[in-house]
């Protein structure tokens, strides 16, 4: 199946010069929702993940059917504010200053739990590179990263740990 045929272009959002790559398509087509899934969880089996972690918001879209597949649970990492437990946080940057990340302290545990990361697309890497040390921070082992979408041109990849990553589709 073709997923880059269901993933929708917009330029110019959300401000002048961003091509942004809308999944409403894809997941509002059941096939290709389903094939997405598949497919990221027969990439991801051999990780052996206990747990899969997703960012807000569109790593949670994927994070939890693919949790579902492999027979993991999920954790979701979330903006600030919005979690109602004792969390540990991080903050990273943004092009334009600062932004945080938070996870429930008692989530990531036991410390030996295997942890795989998912988002929908990976562009400059700052996400997924500051929830790996979120991960890390906890002694939790950090198996991989998974996402639908590689921005190739921005080289993301470069900015995350040395572990598998996986992705279904280049722009
Ligand atoms: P990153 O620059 O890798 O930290 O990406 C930050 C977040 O923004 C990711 O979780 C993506 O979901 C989203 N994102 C970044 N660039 C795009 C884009 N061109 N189209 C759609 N989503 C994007």
């Amino acid at each position: 199946m073709d997923i880059k045929a269901l993933i929708r272009e917009v330029p110019d959002f959300p401000k002048p010069g961003i091509q942004f790559k809308d999944i409403t398509t894809l997941l509002r087509d059941a096939e290709g929702l389903r094939y997405t899934v598949d497919v990221l969880a027969e990439k991801c089996a051999d990780l052996n993940p206990d747990f899969v972690i997703g960012m807000e918001s569109r790593g949670f879209i994927f994070g939890a059917p693919l949790a579902y597949k492999l027979g993991c649970g999920f954790i979701p990492v979330r903006k600030p504010g919005k979690l109602p437990a004792a969390v540990h946080c991080i903050e990273y940057e943004l092009e334009y200053g600062m932004d945080r990340l938070e996870v429930h302290q008692d989530a990531l545990h036991p410390p030996e739990s295997r942890i795989l990361i998912v988002d929908d697309v990976i562009a400059t890497g700052g996400t997924a590179s500051a929830t790996a040390k979120l991960v890390q921070q906890t002694g939790c082992t950090l198996v991989g990263f998974a996402f639908v979408i590689e921005l190739k041109d921005l080289n993301g990849r470069k900015h995350l740990p040395d572990v598998p990553i996986i992705t279904l589709v280049e722009y």
